[in-house]
């Protein structure tokens, strides 16, 4: 008999019992439980549907209930399947039936048989809405078209290679962070040097030439260096001739003052300064093709020189 009140003898030890049902020696489930060292606990167990007994051959109805043994024989996934051990009151014979928690019914095991009572559509004109053994498969419109050939065809002649490429990228520029770090620094450092010795240098023939300091030079190298000097020779021989010219030009426009003293040798200066002019003007004809050019800044860029 459990202990059903709170009554604690006055030889009760709680750190020695621990708890009443301890110290009178019972399960906390009383005698349900006086078979729990093999795994069996005594419960009510209603029959879920109608059955003969195997023994007596007697028909028992669905409702019936019994002091089933109760046991944990086995786990689908992670649901435990039960045994009920059951004992006939008509004849005492024990008969057994499990949980089926892949298809959510009972089966009856031994000691009896099923009456099969269960509704058949086919059987009625009808046809099987559940089918627990999984033949036909569910209607997904998403699985369908994830099966037609073009989807197939798609993910294994786009879709894997592009994964494939995506892999072998991500593989390549995660493979050795260290060595891929270590070589960018070098070439950093490297062209940091070349950077820097440019910038010296740049800022060297701007001071030289007092440019303004936000001017952008050009980098030099062989073919700008040759087209440098060859437009600043260009250069220079035009501003020649063109001094030239002005020269001449004033020397033709200078007023002629014949000196008033000696007669003889005024004669003499006037013949001479005619003759010059005729040459003068004779030249500035042949080159007037080069005398008209006006003297123009923007032909001459700026390059910077060796
Ligand atoms: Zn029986």
């Amino acid at each position: 008999m459990q202990g059903f009140n709170k009554y604690y003898p006055p030889d009760y030890d709680d750190a020695k019992h621990g708890s009443l049902n301890s110290y009178r020696g019972k399960h906390a489930l009383g005698d349900r439980a006086r078979k729990i060292d093999q795994g069996i606990l005594i419960t009510r167990f209603e029959l879920p549907f109608n059955i003969w007994c195997g023994s007596c051959d007697a028909h028992i109805g669905m409702g019936v209930r019994y002091n089933a043994e109760k046991k944990k024989i086995g786990m689908y996934y992670s649901t435990p399947i039960f045994s009920f051990r059951c004992k006939c009151h008509l004849c005492s014979g024990w008969f057994e039936i499990h949980t089926d928690p892949k298809n959510t019914r009972y089966v009856v095991v031994s000691g009896a048989r099923q009456k099969m009572e269960d509704w058949d559509p086919e059987e009625n004109g009808g046809y099987a809405v559940h089918d627990t053994n999984g033949k036909t498969e569910p209607v997904d419109p998403l699985a369908a078209l994830e099966k037609s050939t073009d989807a197939q065809t798609n993910a294994t002649k786009v879709q894997a290679p592009r994964i494939e490429q995506l892999q072998s990228v991500s593989e390549h520029y995660n493979a050795d962070p260290y060595e891929h770090s270590r070589r960018v620094r070098k070439r950093f450092r490297v062209e940091k040097k070349i950077e820097k010795a440019a910038e010296a240098l740049d800022q060297g023939i701007k001071e030289r030439y007092g440019l303004p300091a936000e001017l952008k030079l050009i980098r030099a190298d062989a073919e700008s260096e040759a087209v440098a000097k060859d437009e600043w020779e260009k250069g220079r021989v035009r501003v020649a001739q063109e001094q030239t010219s002005k020269r001449r030009k004033l020397a033709l426009d200078a007023p002629v003052v014949a000196p008033a003293a000696t007669g003889s040798s005024s004669k003499a200066y006037g013949s001479a300064l005619a003759s010059l002019r005729t040459r003068i003007l004779a030249n500035s004809s042949r080159s007037s093709g080069a005398a008209s050019r006006k003297p123009t800044l923007a032909g001459i860029a700026i390059r910077k020189l060796p």
